[in-house]
């Protein structure tokens, strides 16, 4: 059971399409320019790197430019349903005080109209009147006192409210501030990068580049050439056998890391390139921390691996 698992977690990621296991075993390709092809593939991977790096840079500014703006909207929208819920309370208000107003003068009039009275039964409705009014009165004082209470908290909440879209305001101007400067610095790198990218790009065989593309997709550091460290595949970390670690050295043919499918190219490419693009080293230095959870990964499927394919 344990080997019938194995075989399905080592492989499969390597055989969809065009990738560099199919090359590998491709006859068309002629070992006397090989070497130059992975150099160039392998320059190919240094630029994209950089290029990686770069946006890697800009890395969570956008989003959080696009966080603080949704939280912004959010902030609005409180305010003007907290603004109408104030404007609706303060009408609310001055319309029971204007009931209280009119009840007054109700009761002013009943008064003058009782002293004038010709008999008890006109006496005691207009009594009634001037009651009712008091009472109508009252009710309106105690509305206009619940209703204050409330106008009072909800002005409070939408003070902070305002306080805090300031805030957010100025939060965003400074992310926007800080995106664009970093954009500013690195968008003269970014196209120079591109370019070179693509001048590299139109040397190398399309085949290859298709699998470089697809096998570049798949891993989460988008390294899809690495090279030899210290008889180690850069890019997963699984030890490479002696013989193929030969084969690699002399640049012959296409070999690929039989366990992430990555293009492995000989340990010397960077000292004879010299310090052609220092910078490259600074993004791979920083995946490869990444990388070392996946080999922990792999790592356990390995040995069980080893005794399936031995069948
Ligand atoms: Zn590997």
């Amino acid at each position: 059971m344990a080997t019938k698992q194995a075989i399905k977690t080592v492989s499969p990621k390597v055989v969809k399409g065009e990738t560099f296991v199919s090359l590998q075993i491709s006859k068309n390709l002629d070992p006397d320019s090989m070497e130059k092809k992975l150099k160039l593939l392998y320059e190919l991977q240094k630029t994209d790197s950089r290029i990686d790096k770069i946006y890697m840079l800009r890395g969570e500014l956008p989003l959080e430019v696009q966080d603080l703006e949704d939280e912004i909207l959010g902030h609005k929208a409180k305010i003007a349903s907290l603004a109408k819920e104030v404007k609706d309370i303060e009408a609310f208000i001055a319309s029971k005080k204007q009931d209280i107003v009119g009840a007054k003068a109700a009761i002013k009039k009943y008064e003058q109209q009782r002293n004038n009275v010709k008999n008890n039964r006109e006496f005691d409705s207009l009594s009634k009147e001037i009651e009712y009014q008091e009472l109508d009165s009252q009710l309106s004082e105690k509305k206009i006192a619940d209703n204050t209470k409330i106008l009072v908290e909800r002005k409070e909440i939408y003070n902070a409210e305002i306080t805090e879209l300031t805030g957010r305001q100025e939060d965003l101007a400074n992310k926007k501030k800080e995106l664009d400067g970093i954009v500013k610095e690195t968008e003269r790198e970014e196209k120079d990068l591109l370019k070179q990218s693509e001048e590299i790009q139109s040397q190398i065989d399309p085949r290859m580049l298709a699998a470089y593309e697809k096998v570049r997709s798949n891993a989460r550091n988008k390294m899809a050439v690495v090279k030899v460290v210290r008889g180690a595949c850069g890019g997963c970390f699984n030890k490479i056998p002696p013989q193929r670690q030969i084969d690699i050295e002399s640049s012959k043919r296409i070999i690929v890391c039989e366990y992430c499918g990555r293009i492995l190219v000989s340990e010397k490419f960077d000292e004879e390139e010299g310090k052609s693009a220092p910078k490259a080293e600074a993004p791979i230095a920083k995946e490869v921390k990444k990388s070392t959870k996946t080999s922990a990964k792999e790592a356990e499927t390995k040995p069980a691996a080893k005794k399936a394919t031995k069948k």
